[in-house]
């Protein structure tokens, strides 16, 4: 475990950083062989996709650019609502192009099988989803995510991006919290 303070809220580590840092790599190579000769769009979604689209981004050894949207399902509960709102749109006008949507995690699925219609709509080439994490529950909906890093249990993680209460975004692990955390 690392030796920052607040990795002590974890009742255990997941991912390390390393098996993160590989996983990413292994992606990459995928997404390479995917789109060569190709001019992607990366979609980051706020905020807490901001560690894998920095990592991955680096790691791909492809032209292309970054944009950033923030959409909100979840209130301030840990249950998804399927409903959608655009709290930051797109910049980039998406037609005719080849679009990754980036995710930290899918767990209903509910935010993007709506993120990948607003997406197609808009007139893209095409739109693939990556997400560094899966939980047991994406098998329920349609939503056909062609990267994806980890499968993990269902249970509530944070670091690497992901927060409870808007902390632990900067933890460099993936891991569960600690019961005394929430109460
Ligand atoms: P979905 O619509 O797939 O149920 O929800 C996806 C979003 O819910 C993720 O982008 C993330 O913000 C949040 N989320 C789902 N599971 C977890 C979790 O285990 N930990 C954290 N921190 N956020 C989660
Ligand atoms: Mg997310
Ligand atoms: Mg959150």
């Amino acid at each position: 475990m690392e030796s920052n303070e607040i990795a002590g809220d974890l009742s255990k580590v997941l991912l390390t950083q390393q098996e993160i840092h590989d996983k990413i790599a292994e992606l990459s190579r995928r997404i390479e062989a995917d789109y060569e000769g190709e001019n992607l769009l990366l979609v980051g979604v706020l905020k807490g996709a901001v560690m894998v689209m920095a990592d991955l981004a680096r790691e791909l050894k492809l032209p292309l650019n970054m944009d950033w949207m923030a959409v909100s399902s979840y209130g301030s509960g840990t249950k998804s609502s399927g409903v959608v709102r655009i709290l930051k749109d797109l910049d980039s006008d998406l037609t005719g192009r080849k679009v990754l949507i980036v995710e930290d995690i899918i767990d209903s699925g509910l935010t993007l099988s709506w993120l990948r219609a607003n997406l197609e709509s808009r007139g893209a080439a095409s739109v693939e989803i990556c997400a560094l994490l899966r939980k047991p529950d994406a098998a329920k909906v349609e939503v056909d995510v062609r990267y994806v890093g980890f499968d993990i249990p269902n249970e509530f993680v944070v670091g690497y991006g992901l927060d409870y209460a808007e902390k632990y975004r900067n933890l460099r692990d993936v891991g569960v919290l600690a019961p005394h955390v929430y109460s």
